[in-house]
């Protein structure tokens, strides 16, 4: 790459602001277009701007040199050019995609009127503007239903109850955060979240969202139960981002399809974060967009400097999946401490797989790990998290365990706990 190369980025997000920010330092200065109102911030911690622990200050990342607010809303790629709302237009020699995620609304009645806006009340949460319409509309006593039980929705569902709402959460599935936790650690959460007041359905299906007047009434239930509510979150997943490389004709499966330099069907354009599907993965992830952010930035500033050295190449992240609920130290405190809970690879075991497990029911803490052939294959962490630094390692190691189990149930238990 020479100095005259100009690195466009489309999206202002964690992956976005991570690639500009590290392309920067490398001497690479990138120009990055987001498109939302507020300085870019870390969306992992939404839900505890909205439990009032952390203001949104808090959370704000450190915002690259070069960044320009506003929409792209098209790509030329033969001329290499991408368009804003406003009508601008702005060259590239490299483009990457870091458009991230939307939130997924469901197919509910009553959710949409004529000109595609929510009801009054029904909130998505995916950004900081959700974040802050839910926080004003808030108050003790306020009813609210949260629509999904994943991490989402759990976070969601523990930040409300911690504002002193009335919350029902509504799982479909059998149980909470299925996707990452075995039955006993989802137990376990339940069991938390009811501690704070949270009533929790499973198997349960919202069908309808009723209101009067534009601003919701109630949610109907599968069984055609009707609950009155002032509130609703929609916590049912996320969906890649991928209408601009749609529309550009790029390649595109669940998430715009990247190699192991991520490069899409495009050699001009890459694409990072939660917006990319590498090798048939679709992270919706932390760690694997600063983890791709960061192998990206050192391919774009190393292209042409003809050092010799071998070029990085993104082979897939092992992602470690935790959650640390808030704890009464915030100004609207719960009635206990944090919550913490860490799962990463396969937490339910296979027929053959060895099982460790240590549960404390008194302490509410629980820990499992999984070992195929004498490696590590995943394992869960609930309330006690001192050893998940070195359980992850020797995961992300995937080096053989020896045999006699000793090391293993030391990693379990080497913080000294029971
Ligand atoms: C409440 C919440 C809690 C979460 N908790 C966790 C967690 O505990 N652990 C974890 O690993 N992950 C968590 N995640 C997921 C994590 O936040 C995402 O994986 C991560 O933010 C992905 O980063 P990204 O940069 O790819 O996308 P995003 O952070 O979504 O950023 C994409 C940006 O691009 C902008 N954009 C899109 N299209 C355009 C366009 N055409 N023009 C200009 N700008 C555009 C978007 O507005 C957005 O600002 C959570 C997400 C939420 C919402």
């Amino acid at each position: 790459m020479t100095s005259k190369t100009r690195v466009v980025v489309i999206g202002a997000g964690l992956a976005g602001v991570t690639l500009a920010r590290r392309l920067g330092e490398l001497g690479t200065p990138a120009l990055l277009v987001g498109d939302e109102e507020h300085r870019p911030y870390n969306r992992v911690l939404l839900a505890e701007v909205l439990a009032g622990r952390y203001s949104p200050e808090v959370i704000a990342l450190p915002a690259p040199a070069g960044l320009l607010r506003g929409r792209v809303t098209g790509v030329d790629r033969a001329g290499r050019t991408v368009r804003c709302a406003d009508g601008s237009v702005i060259a590239y020699d490299t483009l990457v995609l870091a458009t991230g995620s939307n939130a997924v609304l469901p197919p509910l009645r009553g959710l949409f009127s004529p000109d595609h806006e929510l009801p009054e009340g029904v909130h998505a949460f995916r950004t900081m503007d959700d974040c802050l319409g839910l926080s004003k509309a808030v108050r003790p006593g306020a009813r609210a239903v949260v629509i999904g039980g994943g991490l989402l929705g759990v976070s969601a569902a523990r930040a409300l109850a911690v504002r002193g709402a009335q919350v029902v959460l509504a799982q479909q599935s059998e149980r909470l955060m299925e996707r990452q936790l075995d039955p006993a650690a989802s137990a376990l959460v339940r069991r938390h979240l009811e501690g704070l007041g949270v009533e929790v359905h499973t198997e349960c299906r919202v069908r309808d969202v009723r209101g009067v007047g534009g601003a919701v009434r109630s949610v109907e239930m599968g069984d055609g139960y009707a609950l009155g509510t002032d509130l609703v979150v929609l916590a049912c997943g996320v969906r890649p981002r991928v209408g601009l490389a749609r529309e550009a004709g790029l390649d595109v499966g669940k998430g715009v399809l990247v190699d192991d330099e991520l490069r899409t069907s495009d050699p001009h354009i890459r694409a990072v974060g939660d917006c990319a599907e590498h090798a048939g993965r679709v992270y919706g992830l932390a760690a694997p967009a600063l983890e791709q952010a960061d192998v990206l930035a050192g391919l774009l500033a190393g292209d042409g400097t003809g050092s010799g050295a071998a070029a990085p190449r993104y082979t897939g992240t092992r992602s470690l999946t935790r959650l640390t609920l808030t704890g009464p130290d915030g100004p609207f405190g719960g009635p206990d401490g944090p919550f913490d809970l860490a799962a990463f690879g396969e937490t339910d075991p296979r027929p053959g797989d060895d099982v460790v497990q240590l549960a404390d029911a008194t302490r509410g803490t629980y820990r499992k790990v999984v070992v195929r052939d004498d490696r590590l294959v995943g394992g869960v962490l609930v309330g006690e998290l001192g050893t998940v630094g070195a359980l992850a390692r020797a995961w992300e190691g995937a080096e053989p365990l020896p045999s006699d189990g000793g090391p293993l149930l030391h990693l379990l238990t080497q913080d000294g706990g029971s």
